[in-house]
């Protein structure tokens, strides 16, 4: 029995289809890289909506970036033959959790149009909150407690609920405090950082039982795809979706005492579902906390009372499931069952820095009783030698599931992994810019190449040089158009326009240009601003009534709140790419660089010509700030044929024919910061990016090392990576030695100075004393490998000399 096979099952194999025939229930697909999960849960997609199952706006389905969100519409509007019509709840935690919180926005004490904080702002606003308690932020520096803030969202944690710990590891015990005042300013410049787009969701669906009934009816099925990479602050959120009360009543989730969460350390339960001290914070309803979902039945499992309610007065994009949805489910407990589905592979958890927990992922089972394991085994993705390698690898690693992987792509002819070796960086990205040359002379697309490197400082030896060959190239999650300069200032602008309590915005740009407002004027309006607890363009309009400022600041800043109410005015009245232009024409900004006799200056003209343009393709200034805030890759001419350039982190997921894995020397890959502070788990997270690395090439992949590398301005001699010794002789090849010249990778002529030098240290007895200071440096700095299986891959025979030897070189 069942549906009748449709197009988009076929091809599938076995235990992929049996995950996205598995509609009921909750579903785990724990499998390698390259066995498409990401493919199952799309089309596991399209077949609940060709099924009729639910609705696109009643799934639920978390990506782990935007670009991934998007491609994944596009393939299921592919699979079902038709455009998907809206599916509104498809993206990011924070895009969902944005769209939640704007939803919802005064259960968290903000307004529906709050902004969104980057980085940079969130910084800026954490300066002056250490400033204004009166300490010295230098001392305690602001991106220090950024990342102390950052760390405690991803926790879920509020300010009443850190650790006593952590509360006095910062500013003499003021840790806690600070966390508060933080939070109220933000309230104050009615914003929000990114750490808040999950946390204030997560507290308006504890604390509200009515608005967590709405979307318990609202979402039929939740799919996650990188679950190995959710953080403790994204389960519970995901928790709190996809479990339903247990109590017949709606009150019975508030507080949320029935979602818990696990792996505390101390025992305690993570806020914001505990008050402090390790005590549970007591709910309105007084019931117990120790009911943890152990022992709780699947909560899907009981009919929800809301549900009839919440679809009546259901808001905007809600509507009842399909007529058929009744008719192919039949009985009630399905039709009621919240069906969660999530996609994962422990060994590419590489976001543990970050706070992601892969243990959500090894303990579904228990969160999830009743639910169905699925394990794949076929990799679609890559040749054998390229899985052989990875899987080889990740071996090393001891915590670990272990899995078997095999491929069908076997074939005499492919290539095996190619480990190269360069002089410099310089000479890598040459060489690399060489291999990508020639491959596109035998017809390769530049889109089916990928540079992968473990720290964004590498990227920009490759840019120069594409530049320079007039490669086209990307850089994707990098540094973006929306980073620079003449970018920001002009958002800033854009900012204070759509949303006047945006001090942030406001200060960045009450000076620039240069207006005659110097410090002392700022800092009035600042001050006068704090003790009327109102935004500074408010406190800039009562001042400029006065007689406080002196009068040429007085005129400069009445002139520029004159300007911005016009702007505002304007606001509804012109279309905003429009009126974009009339506020960099006004404000002075755009004559600023067209003054400006500097270098830079043109190109900047040209971003912002490029920046009012693209506003063109959003409705509202509105949605544009907000896309601009949410933007975390830079698409630059997605068009284009180019090579992509990234870093590892933000491969995830991606495939392509032609992969270059750069920088593979110690402190590098694995990174020394990685090493010094997650000592063996930090390396294992290493060896995970590895085979990250590793696995996102289809056809051929490789590897370099570089024997003098400048990190930080200072020249180093360089180690080999480790994980070049954890590859097997099987699936790798050394590339040529440079013993003659011209077959040294047959780079071309100028590298013949490089590899003179290269050679020198080679054949002689400086060569073998640097393979001695490369032992001795290997038994030295990685001790702790005794034990784990070497396998020498035999590059040591033929290759340069590394430079392990060399005390400086430039
Ligand atoms: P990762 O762990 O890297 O995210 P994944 O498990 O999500 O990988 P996918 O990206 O879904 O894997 O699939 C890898 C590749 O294999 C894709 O190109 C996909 O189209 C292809 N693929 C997956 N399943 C099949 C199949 N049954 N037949 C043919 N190709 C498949
Ligand atoms: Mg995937």
């Amino acid at each position: 029995r069942g549906p009748p096979p449709r197009d988009y099952l076929e091809g599938l194999n076995g235990e992929q289809r049996r995950a996205v025939e598995t509609t009921d229930g909750p579903v785990l697909v724990l499998a390698g890289a390259g066995t498409g999960k990401t493919r199952v849960l799309t089309t596991r997609i399209a077949h609940i909506l060709s099924l009729g199952l639910a609705w696109p706006s009643q799934i639920l389905a978390v990506t782990f970036t935007n670009k991934a969100a998007r491609e994944m519409k596009e393939r299921i509007g592919i699979l079902v033959g038709e455009a998907v019509e809206g599916m509104p709840w498809l993206g990011t935690f924070h895009s969902i959790g944005v769209k939640i919180l704007r939803r919802h926005a005064e259960l968290a004490g903000l307004r529906s149009d709050f902004t969104i904080l980057d980085t940079d702002d969130q910084i800026r606003l954490i300066k002056q909150v250490i400033q204004a308690e009166g300490l010295d932020d230098k001392r305690w520096p602001a991106r220090t407690f950024a990342h102390m803030i950052d760390g405690w969202k991803n926790k879920g944690y509020g300010p009443k609920d850190i650790p006593e710990g952590d509360a006095r590891a910062f500013a003499n015990g003021r840790g806690r405090e600070l966390f508060s005042a933080y939070q109220d300013r933000l309230k104050t410049l009615n914003a929000c950082d990114f750490g808040d787009l999950l946390c204030h969701p997560i507290r308006i669906l504890r604390d509200n039982p009515d608005v967590l009934a709405d979307y318990h009816s609202r979402f039929r099925y939740i799919l996650v795809d990188e679950y190995q990479d959710t953080n403790t602050a994204q389960y519970m959120w995901l928790r709190l979706l996809a479990q339903r009360p247990r109590s017949k009543t709606p009150s019975s989730v508030a507080s949320g005492d029935t979602f818990s969460h696990h792996g505390e350390k101390e025992g305690r339960l993570p806020s914001p579902l505990v008050g402090e001290g390790g005590s549970p914070r007591s709910g309105e309803t007084g019931e117990g906390y120790s009911s943890g979902f152990e022992e709780a039945p699947f909560p899907g499992d009981l009919p929800s009372p809301a549900e009839g309610r919440a679809r009546d007065d259901a808001p905007d994009d809600f509507s009842s499931a399909p007529a058929e949805r009744s008719r192919a489910s039949g009985d009630s407990a399905s039709e009621n069952k919240i069906n969660i589905c999530c996609v994962g592979d422990d060994d590419q958890s590489i976001y543990g820095w970050r706070g992601a927990e892969v243990d959500n992922i090894l303990r579904f089972e228990k969160d999830f009783p009743g639910s169905t394991v699925i394990r794949l085994e076929r990799n679609y993705r890559s040749t054998e030698h390229i899985l052989g390698a990875a899987s080889h690898l990740i071996a090393h690693n001891e915590g670990r599931l272990g899995k078997t992987l095999f491929t069908e792509l076997s074939d005499p002819d492919h290539d095996k992994v190619q480990v190269h070796a360069a002089w410099d960086s310089e000479e890598e990205a040459r060489a690399v810019g060489e291999e990508i040359e020639q491959a596109q002379r035998r017809g390769h697309n530049l889109n089916d190449m990928a540079i992968l490197v473990r720290a964004s400082f590498q990227m920009r030896e490759f840019e120069d040089r594409f530049v320079t060959l007039g490669l086209n190239y990307r850089v994707i999650g990098g540094p973006r158009f929306y980073e620079r300069m003449e970018i920001r200032d002009a958002m800033a602008y854009f900012r204070v326009v759509a949303q006047p309590a945006d001090d942030l915005a406001f200060e960045r740009i009450v000076n620039t240009p240069k207006r005659g407002l110097g410090d002392a004027s700022v800092r009035m309006v600042h001050d006068y601003a704090r003790a009327r607890g109102i935004p500074m363009l408010e406190a800039a309009g009562e001042i400029v009534q006065t007689e406080e400022m002196k009068p040429k600041p007085r005129a400069a800043l009445r002139e520029l709140v004159d300007s911005f109410k016009r702007w505002r005015d304007l606001l509804e009245k012109t279309p905003h790419s429009e009126l974009a232009e009339v506020i960099l024409e006004e404000s002075g900004y755009t004559a600023m660089w067209q003054n400006d006799r500097s270098a830079e200056a043109p190109g900047r003209l040209e971003n912002l010509k490029e920046l009012i343009r693209s506003m063109e393709e959003f409705e509202s200034l509105r949605s544009f700030l907000e896309h601009v805030s949410l933007v975390m890759d830079a698409e630059q001419n997605a068009d284009l044929d180019a090579v992509s350039i990234m870093t590892l982190h933000a491969a995830k997921g991606l495939e392509f024919e032609t992969v270059f894995l750069p920088g593979w020397e110690e402190g590098l890959f694995p990174h020394q910061r990685s090493l010094d502070e997650g000592g063996r788990s930090g390396l294992e997270e290493e060896r995970r990016l590895a085979y990250v690395g590793l696995t996102r090439a289809k056809r051929h992949c490789h590897l370099w090392f570089v024997s003098n590398r400048r990190i930080h301005g200072l020249w180093q001699s360089t180690i080999p990576s480790r994980f070049l010794d954890e590859l097997p002789a099987a699936h790798v090849d050394v590339a040529e030695a440079p013993t003659n010249y011209g077959g040294f990778g047959g780079y071309g002529a100028s590298r013949f100075d490089k590899a003179e030098a290269f050679s020198a240290n080679r054949s002689t007895p400086g060569w073998q004393r640097a393979q001695q200071n490369r032992t001795e440096a290997t038994s030295r700095n990685w001790g702790s490998r005794s034990g784990v299986a070497v396998e020498r891959i035999g590059y040591g025979e033929t290759d340069s000399g590394f430079g392990a030897g060399r005390k400086s070189v430039k």
